[in-house]
């Protein structure tokens, strides 16, 4: 590759969470029985008339203020001709000569860089319906048909397959954060047409690309990019050309393989969609949209460093995930006590929901008894061994942290009268280590402070068996 530079860009299509269809009133969701989610509308019968959805355009309009588009306050729809089984009207209702969000950009990081993407459009337009290719037959499901998409098209800035996916997670991240799709990828609600081509070190214009169509997972993208980055690196090293084609990725094989030749633009026949009216905002309407956003991932790091005084590798890890960074700030300021909350989100919750495969909405620990259990190990009350106990039990059964120390009787020794009586044994059991002590070897007093963990079976508060020691010591 060292002689080539790959360009990449991504035209990512993702299903917006809106209530009903992009133009009908038919229920938009993945669940229910193939074709119960229909109507003459998106089943595309003559006559049947479309009718704007405002809330995928708010949606719509909202990524695009997420990552400084131009809002048009005048878009309009197109027709896009082709003849396939999955849209039985034999066009799809997009917007190609006026989109509803004009440029922008995403800021991606790998290995450390920072990377501004461009992205050079966000269109609207309807999904089409969902093929399953049986052996003999295809089945076809209408109840995706129609659902409310927005593609984003970027400009063929990322140079890798990391920067790619660095691009779609930061995506994934913002619009999860803003509530605009549930991105769930097995359910398809984010499909990829990735395009890519390399060029020689030292050369301007772009090689001849080809488009790897409807990818869905990031894995899949990363694995089909590597290998087809380097086909067309071997393909000019051996003295062939490269055509501009379609590709397809197969994951089981792990290769790319031709589709057909690219069609172009002008192969669609795009022209105005006349059976509905341009979309018009004003600018108040879109200054609204824009009060609406949620605090992004990005800023919302910045001030988890700011706030909570966090290390940036700890925001980074509790903002990936906006439940995630949720949950933490409300154990924070519960328990007043940052980097313990910020620890335990990190530490024992994620490795437990990794263990047990469950999100964080199906946790049974609250904030607020997770909170609870730090301010026991803040006071004391409970070694930070204990806490894990603790924490276990409320992960799996939920409760009251106070509760489960009780019952399970791991409160730290702290009364002081039974801490002589262990402090008396440990001197009494090890004259050695006390002949040390004595004659100025401070770290001896830890090995005491051990013995009288080992005879409290763990319950001794430290820093107390500490003092019973001195004061037996001083003697
Ligand atoms: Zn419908
Ligand atoms: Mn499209």
């Amino acid at each position: 590759m060292s002689d080539f530079i790959p360009s990449i860009g991504l035209e990512v299509h993702v299903q917006l969470k809106t209530r009903t269809k992009m133009f009908c009133a038919c229920a938009a969701h993945d669940e229910g029985e193939p074709n119960t989610a229909v109507c003459p509308v998106c089943l595309g019968l003559p006559g049947a008339m479309p009718v704007i959805n405002r809330e995928a355009i708010r949606k719509t309009a909202k990524v695009g203020l997420m990552i400084g588009s131009e809002i048009s306050l005048r878009s309009t729809f197109d027709r896009k001709n082709y003849f396939y089984p999955d849209m039985s009207k034999n066009y799809q209702i997009t917007q190609q000569a006026l989109p509803l969000c004009i440029g922008g950009t995403v800021e991606i990081e790998v290995g450390g860089q920072k990377k501004v993407i461009r992205v050079h459009h966000i269109h609207q337009e309807e999904d089409v319906a969902k093929s399953t290719h049986m052996e003999t037959s295809t089945e076809i499901d209408f109840n995706r048909a129609s659902m409310a998409l927005m593609e984003l098209v970027t400009e063929p800035d990322m140079a890798s397959p990391d920067e790619a996916v660095a691009f779609l997670t930061a995506l994934k991240e913002m619009l999860i954060y803003a509530d605009i799709s549930d991105c769930n990828l097995e359910m398809g609600h984010v499909r990829c047409d990735v395009n890519s081509s390399i060029r020689p070190v030292g050369t301007d214009p772009l090689g001849v690309k080809s488009e790897l169509k409807n990818m869905n997972t990031f894995k899949g993208i990363h694995r089909a990019l590597t290998y087809e980055l380097e086909r067309q690196v071997q393909t000019l090293r051996a003295g062939g050309t490269l055509a501009q084609e379609t590709r397809r990725w197969d994951d089981e094989a792990g290769i790319t393989l031709p589709m057909r030749s690219k069609e172009y633009a002008h192969d669609y026949r795009y022209f105005p969609e006349p059976d509905l009216p341009p979309v018009v905002l004003t600018p108040d309407r879109v200054a609204a949209w824009r009060a609406e956003l949620p605090e992004l991932p990005a800023a919302r790091r910045k001030r988890f460093i700011q706030d909570y005084r966090l290390p940036e590798y700890d925001a980074g890890v509790l903002t990936a995930d906006k439940a995630i960074a949720d949950y933490f700030e409300a154990v924070a300021q519960a328990s007043g006590n940052f980097k313990a909350a910020s620890n335990w989100v990190m530490g024992e919750l994620l490795r437990a929901l990794g263990e047990k495969g469950l999100s964080i909405g199906e946790v049974k620990i609250t904030p607020t008894a997770l909170a609870q259990l730090i301010g026991l190990v803040d006071a004391k009350t409970i070694s930070s061994s204990a806490a894990k106990d603790v924490f276990q039990v409320l992960f799996d059964e939920g409760g009251d942290p106070a509760a489960v120390v009780k019952q399970k009787g791991l409160a730290q020794v702290s009364d002081t009268g039974a801490l002589d009586d262990f402090a008396a044994q440990a001197i009494q059991a090890n004259e050695k280590v006390v002949a040390d002590f004595q004659s100025g070897k401070e770290a001896a007093l830890q090995f005491l402070v051990g013995q009288v963990m080992k005879l409290s079976r763990g319950k001794a508060n430290p820093q107390l068996a500490a003092e019973a020691l001195r004061k037996q010591l001083s003697r």
